[in-house]
């Protein structure tokens, strides 16, 4: 949970659709009386969730967008890519808040400081309704579609908004990543990485093929040597050191992990000694370590590296830090870091105009804003205290009561998974308690503490119920 996570992204994951060509769009408030004040949260991830969770929703009349009806508990997303637990062990549910929060599973386009409104497209297929421009996209998601809002956009009004829309996958403009890569932001992401690595495992399991084809198949490429790269790789040795090795003996000899970085060092972020006990455990354990290496281009199933030439793969991650998310892009009338391009916000996370003054209705918080003159990592531990922070204003502000604490960051310290229950833990750049662990005893408190951070009381059977499980019976390799 803890990590520096300048590495994390969110990507293909959410990718923006097309805007939507309507121009008139139906305007919509809320079902909830009008006598309460409309507070809208754009952005169900680590910061929008918390809010949701902890906002007095008999004073507020809340409205959530967001283009997924679920949270994504992120670290556990790795996990769930290569089956140690199940998908539904990484998400809780939007709707669990309905009716008291109007929930709309859309995208914000645009948003109109002026006005108070924003301008909305379904993240739905849309539907054909009285005054629709356009005919629906029978079967089709608007993630899947090259137009997907067309007919559909609607308005909404807000008197207060905290904007939580997190960022996108970085890709440095490397020209094939988009289509022939996976990134790992959300469930989806980690399902559709689950059933390629059981792919590739299956196709060069057929008798057809040369032993060339089958190394080309079984060899797994990771790009980004962050925590979330570092973390998917030890977790996916476990996987073929453990259920792939005992069904597949023969293939999982041929297969192969790199991790590659155009860095000097993986996991930059953490302690240097860390980082070197994480190389150290890779080499160790076979995991190959390519570090100052560029990759330049992707296609499928190959990709083109500087140092190294021609690479074939049978799955190649990627995961190489943020990219700004394409609402924050579109707003000019508001500061942004020179840096990450997210939304300049005051310490009491407040928007910060071109002008120079802090708008009261509007903040913004997570991967989407940094504190002017604080530079704090992009990670969940944040977006989740800023979250706290501000439901706790939001709630204060809602019963005409004073709340002029600014945001202070606990730091936590930072963990990653290193395979094989071993893991690091740094706490070495917090205020308080500066320590470090590595090993058993750092696996220990990463278990912990994502069963501790884990939400519902569902989450908190089943993630204990599956680790144990799988402990026992192994992972499930079965192809959705
Ligand atoms: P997000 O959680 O990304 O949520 C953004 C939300 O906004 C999403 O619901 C998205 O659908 C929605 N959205 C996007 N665009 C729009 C739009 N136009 N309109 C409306 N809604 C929109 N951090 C840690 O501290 N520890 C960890 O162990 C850790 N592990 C990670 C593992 C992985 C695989 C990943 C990907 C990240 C990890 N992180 C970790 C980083 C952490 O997840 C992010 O820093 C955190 O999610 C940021 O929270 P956020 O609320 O800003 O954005």
């Amino acid at each position: 949970m803890f990590k520096a996570r300048l590495s994390v992204a969110c990507g293909r994951v959410q990718p923006r659709p097309a805007k939507s060509s309507v121009s008139a769009a139906r305007t919509f408030t809320s079902s909830a009386p009008r006598s309460k004040q409309r507070l809208v949260i754009l952005g169900s991830g680590w910061g929008g969730y918390e809010i949701l969770r902890a906002i007095d929703k008999k004073r507020w009349n809340v409205t959530m967008v967001s283009p997924t009806n679920a949270f994504n508990f992120t670290p556990l997303l790795a996990s769930c890519a290569v089956g140690t637990l199940e998908f539904r062990c990484a998400v809780e549910p939007v709707r669990k808040f309905s009716p008291q929060v109007v929930c709309y599973q859309a995208w914000c386009d645009t948003i109109d400081f002026k006005q108070k409104t924003l301008k909305c497209t379904p993240a739905t297929a849309p539907l054909e309704y009285e005054g629709s421009t356009s005919a629906p996209l029978a079967g089709t998601t608007a993630k899947d579609t090259s137009d997907p809002g067309t007919g559909n956009a609607f308005k909404l009004r807000y008197d207060k908004l905290v904007i939580a829309v997190g960022a996108y996958s970085q890709t440095f403009n490397v020209p094939g990543v988009k289509e022939h890569a996976h990134f790992l932001k959300d469930v989806r992401d980690a399902r559709a990485i689950r059933t390629r690595i059981i792919d590739c495992f299956e196709q060069a399991n057929q008798p057809v093929l040369s032993d060339v084809q089958r190394r080309n198949l079984l060899n797994f490429c990771i790009v980004g040597g962050g925590p979330t790269g570092v973390e998917f790789s030890a977790e996916l040795h476990d996987l073929l050191h453990a259920e792939i090795q005992r069904h597949y003996p023969t293939l999982a000899r041929m297969a192969k992990i790199t991790l590659y970085d155009v860095a000097p060092n993986i996991l930059g972020n953490f302690d240097k000694s860390l980082g070197i006990y994480a190389e150290n455990k890779f080499r160790r354990d076979g995991i190959s370590i390519k570090t100052r290496h560029h990759v330049e281009r992707v296609e499928k199933d190959r990709m083109f590296v500087k140092e190294q030439g021609e690479v074939p793969f049978g799955l190649l991650v990627w995961s190489t830090g943020l990219a700004p998310n394409p609402l924050i892009q579109s707003i000019d009338s508001l500061e942004k870091h020179d840096k990450t391009q997210g939304l300049f916000t005051d310490q009491n996370l407040n928007v910060i105009t071109k002008e120079g003054h802090a708008d009261p209705d509007v903040w913004a918080i997570g991967d989407a804003a940094n504190i002017k003159g604080q530079l704090h990592p992009a990670t969940a531990q944040v977006a989740n205290q800023k979250g706290k922070y501000l439901a706790q204003k939001l709630n204060k502000i809602v019963k005409d009561q004073e709340h002029t604490k600014p945001f202070e960051f606990q730091n936590q310290g930072s963990l990653a998974y290193l395979g094989d229950w071993k893991a690091i833990y740094d706490r070495s750049s917090a205020e308080t308690v500066k320590t470090k662990e590595t090993g058993r005893v750092a696996w220990l408190l990463w278990r912990s503490a994502y069963f501790t951070m884990t939400l519902s009381i569902r989450n908190k059977i089943l993630v204990p119920t599956y680790w144990f499980l799988n402990w026992i019976f192994g992972r499930d390799l079965t192809r959705f």
